[in-house]
């Protein structure tokens, strides 16, 4: 019997396989979809950092790993590196709206211009995060689910989990679409599927989910060098000559995201010098998990036999989540850094 099942190879669940498989304990990693990041990973912005951004609830007491822990996933896993190239932030109204927090600066037009030399208007200020980084975060998700295969884990593709099964009032392993698979303790990281896979068991999450567009555009290599976010987008290069950007979203819109997304490049191409040859190459809506709360991260029923994983920016926490669960499961000592991530409904 495998001790632990994660369900969903997600980058939450993927990081828990590989840490929990790096100590030694049996795992089995079950995805519905043909390949790693088949759900919202693979349409991710995937910008990481400690320094801005919003750290609802638990997710404060994280922040101090984020950096480190992807610069140990980057020395740890072949292939996978992070883009460190800071980031710039500004906004339509005053400047003073910019209140800038531990490492991060209020730089002026000529630094801006020097850190983004093709923008054809510089704004006068901006926010300048130099340890902000992006990811490839499904080329992540890949590699931690190759390591762990590495290091013994069991890894099913195609596998839909339909129920957490219960027998003698005590949970025993899953239901799939490729039979049972018996389980000491079954790890839901199934991004928004967590809260109807938890419904059954009397467990309410409170997880909505949530739509957010993001566009690809293919640009002349190094056209934008940080990672740009203005009101209208956000724009970072993910590798020579290929941009991601985050299109607003409008709920309710009867237009496809397409429409969204040119606008979006038409934004890009008014902002950036050189930028006429860009072209838009793919665009999807994904849904994020999103809790209303923050980070959802702990046992979810008495018995200690499921344990949940839930949040949203899970790209730039699920280096730091994916050690503290597995530590968690592995030992049985609870990591005090998620104290405050803890399922509420018992
Ligand atoms: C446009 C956009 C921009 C974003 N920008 C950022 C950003 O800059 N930084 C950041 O950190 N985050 C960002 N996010 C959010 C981030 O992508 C998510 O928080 C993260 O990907 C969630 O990971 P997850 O593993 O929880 O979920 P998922 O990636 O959805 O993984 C869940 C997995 O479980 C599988 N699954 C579901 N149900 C079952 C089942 N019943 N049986 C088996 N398998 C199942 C799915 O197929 C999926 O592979 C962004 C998201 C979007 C859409």
């Amino acid at each position: 019997m495998s001790a632990v099942v994660v369900v969903g190879a997600g980058i939450v669940g993927s990081s828990v396989a590989y840490h929990l498989a790096r100590q030694g304990v049996p795992v089995t990693l079950l995805e519905q979809g043909p390949a790693p990041a088949s759900g919202v990973t693979r349409d991710s912005f995937a910008w990481i950092g400690e320094a801005g951004g919003h750290w609802p609830g638990g997710a404060e007491d994280l922040r101090p790993y984020v950096l480190a822990d992807h610069r140990r996933l980057e020395a740890e896993l072949p292939g996978v590196t992070v883009r460190r190239t800071g980031s710039l932030h500004w906004a339509d109204g005053p400047a003073r709206d910019l209140r800038p927090r531990p490492g991060q600066f209020i730089v002026g037009r000529s630094d801006i211009a020097a850190l983004e030399p093709n923008l054809r208007e510089p704004p006068g200020q901006a926010l300048h995060t130099p340890s902000d980084a992006g990811v490839d975060p499904a080329g992540l998700a890949h590699a931690l689910v190759a390591a762990a295969r590495a290091h013994g884990a069991t890894v099913l593709h195609g596998t839909a989990v339909s129920a957490v099964r219960v027998t003698g009032g005590r949970v025993d392993g899953v239901l799939s679409s490729t039979g049972f698979h018996p389980a000491a303790t079954v790890v839901l990281t199934a991004g928004t599927d967590v809260t109807a896979l938890c419904e059954p068991l009397g467990v309410d999450l409170a997880v909505t989910a949530s739509p957010a567009t993001l566009a690809r555009i293919t640009a002349p290599p190094g056209l934008v060098k940080t990672i740009v976010a203005r009101p209208d987008f956000e724009v970072r290069e993910v590798r020579d000559g290929d941009l991601v950007m985050v299109v607003p979203y409008v709920e309710g819109a009867t237009a496809p995201p397409e429409a969204a997304a040119h606008v979006a490049l038409r934004q890009l191409r008014k902002t950036f010098r050189g930028s006429d040859q860009c072209l838009l190459s793919g665009c999807r809506t994904a849904r994020r998990p999103m809790p209303a709360h923050g980070p959802v991260i702990g046992y979810a029923t008495r018995d200690r036999s499921v344990y949940v994983a839930v949040m949203h920016s899970a790209v730039r926490l699920a280096p730091t989540v994916g050690r503290l669960v597995a530590d968690e499961l592995a030992t049985g000592r609870p990591a005090p850094e998620l104290r405050r991530c803890r399922p509420r409904a018992h």
